[in-house]
C-alpha cells in the first residue's frame, strides 16, 4: 500500500527546504506520494485561512505530515498556528533529538540526546491575560494534569526502551513551582517505577541548563513540560551547530506533524540558501515513525557522509553550497 504524506511547503524558507527534502526523498525510492495542502500566511492569501478545513481533513486522513515552517500573521485568530495544529490534534508529544554532525561550529563532538516536550498544557494553554486597563499588570495561568503528564513521561521512558537508551532525566522546578510543576515531577517519579529497566533522576531546569551546557555526555532522554522542553530543545540544539540542524517530531495518537525547529528565516527567504538538514532530519524521524527505519538510517547517513566530506555545505554550516546542490549531495548518498 502506498504511504501518502499530507505535506505543507509553508513560508519564508519552507518552500525551498521542502523541495530539497523531497528530492531526497525521492531518492530513497520508498514510493511515498504527497498530498499539497496549505496553512499559514501562504493559506490566508489564497483562501483567506490560516488553517483551511482540507488542510485539517489531510491531515486526519493520512496522519502523517510533513510541515515547514509557517508564519502566523499577527492579530489573525491565535497566536501561533503551529501551537494551535498540536492542540487541534492533540499532538501531547514533541519530540526534539539533538545528535553531533561533522564540520559543524558546535562546542561538542558527541552529543545524543533527546528532548520530550510536553506539547499541549503548561504555560502554552492560553494567552494570559492583563489585569489592568492600563495593561501594565498581567498574568498567565498554566494547566498541569495528572493525565497530560503520565502520557508524556510514559511516551520518553517508551522511547527510550524503544531505542535502546539508558536513562531519562525528569526536568521540573518544583521547589518553586510547587503545584504545577511538583505535580509533574511526583507523577514521573510514579511513571518511572514502572520502568526498571531505565535509569531515571530529576533535576531542576535552571541547574539543567547549566549541566548541559558543560557535561551534556551526562543526559540520554529528558522529559519536561511545554515551555521548559521549548528553551531546552534551542539549548540542545545550539550544543549541535544550530536551528539548521534541529528537527522535531509532534506525535499524537490520531496524527504526527514533522518539521524543522527552526522558523521561517525571512532574513535569507528566496535566496536558495537555507539548510535543508533540519527538515531533512524530520523527514527522517517520519520514516521511523512509519516503520521504515532502514530508509531512515540510510538518510540519517547521508547527511553525515555529506557533511563530513563538505559536500556544498549550506553558508550557515561554513560552506558556499545551495540548498538545492546540498540536498543534491545528501541524495546521491541515500539511494537505496
Ligand atoms: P519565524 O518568525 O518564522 O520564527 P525567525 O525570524 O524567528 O522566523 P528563525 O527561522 O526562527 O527566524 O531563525 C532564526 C535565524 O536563524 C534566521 O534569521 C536565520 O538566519 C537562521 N536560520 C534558521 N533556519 C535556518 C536554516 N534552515 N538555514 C540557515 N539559516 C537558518
Ligand atoms: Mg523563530
Amino acid at each position: 500500500m502506498t504511504q501518502t504524506i499530507a505535506v505543507i511547503r509553508g513560508d519564508g524558507i519552507g518552500p525551498e527546504i521542502m523541495d530539497a527534502t523531497l528530492q531526497v526523498l525521492d531518492a530513497l525510492d520508498l514510493g511515498l506520494s504527497y498530498d499539497f495542502v496549505e496553512a499559514g500566511l501562504v493559506a490566508y492569501e489564497k483562501q483567506g485561512e490560516l488553517l483551511p478545513a482540507a488542510t485539517m481533513d489531510a491531515i486526519r486522513k493520512h496522519r502523517v505530515a510533513l510541515k515547514s515552517p509557517l508564519t502566523t500573521p499577527v492579530g489573525e485568530g491565535f497566536s501561533s498556528i503551529n501551537v494551535e495544529l498540536r492542540k487541534r490534534f492533540d499532538l501531547y508529544a514533541n519530540v526534539r533529538p539533538a545528535i553531533s554532525f561533522p564540520n559543524t561550529k558546535s562546542r561538542y563532538e558527541n552529543i545524543d540526546l533527546i528532548t520530550v516536550r510536553e506539547n499541549t498544557e503548561g504555560a502554552y494553554i492560553g494567552e494570559g491575560q492583563n489585569l489592568t486597563a492600563d495593561g501594565e499588570t498581567a498574568t498567565l495561568t498554566q494547566k498541569i494534569t495528572r493525565r497530560g503528564s503520565e502520557r508524556i513521561v510514559r511516551y520518553a521512558f517508551d522511547l527510550a526502551r524503544r531505542t535502546g537508551r539508558k536513562k531519562v532525566t525528569v526536568v521540573h522546578k518544583a521547589n518553586i513551582l510547587k503545584s504545577t510543576s511538583g505535580l509533574f515531577l511526583k507523577v514521573a517519579r510514579q511513571v518511572a517505577t514502572e520502568y526498571p529497566d531505565i535509569q531515571c533522576n530529576d533535576m531542576i531546569v535552571d541547574n539543567t541548563c547549566m549541566q548541559l551546557v558543560m557535561r551534556p555526555e551526562q543526559f540520554d532522554v529528558i522529559v519536561t513540560t511545554n515551555l521548559f522542553g521549548d528553551i531546552i530543545s534551542d539549548l540542545c540544539a545550539g550544543l549541535v551547530g544550530g536551528l539548521g540542524l534541529a528537527p522535531g517530531a509532534n506525535i499524537g495518537t490520531e496524527a504526527a506533524i514533522f518539521e524543522a525547529v527552526h522558523g521561517s528565516a525571512p532574513d535569507i527567504a528566496g535566496k536558495g540558501i537555507a539548510n535543508p538538514v533540519a527538515l531533512l532530519l524530520g523527514a527522517a524521524q517520519m520514516l521511523d515513525h512509519l516503520d521504515h527505519n532502514e530508509a531512515a538510517a540510510r538518510l540519517r547517513k547521508a547527511i553525515v557522509d555529506a557533511m563530513a566530506a563538505k559536500d556544498n555545505l549550506t553558508p550557515d554550516l561554513g560552506g558556499s553550497g545551495t540548498t538545492q546542490s546540498f540536498a543534491q549531495a545528501i541524495a546521491a548518498r541515500a539511494k537505496g
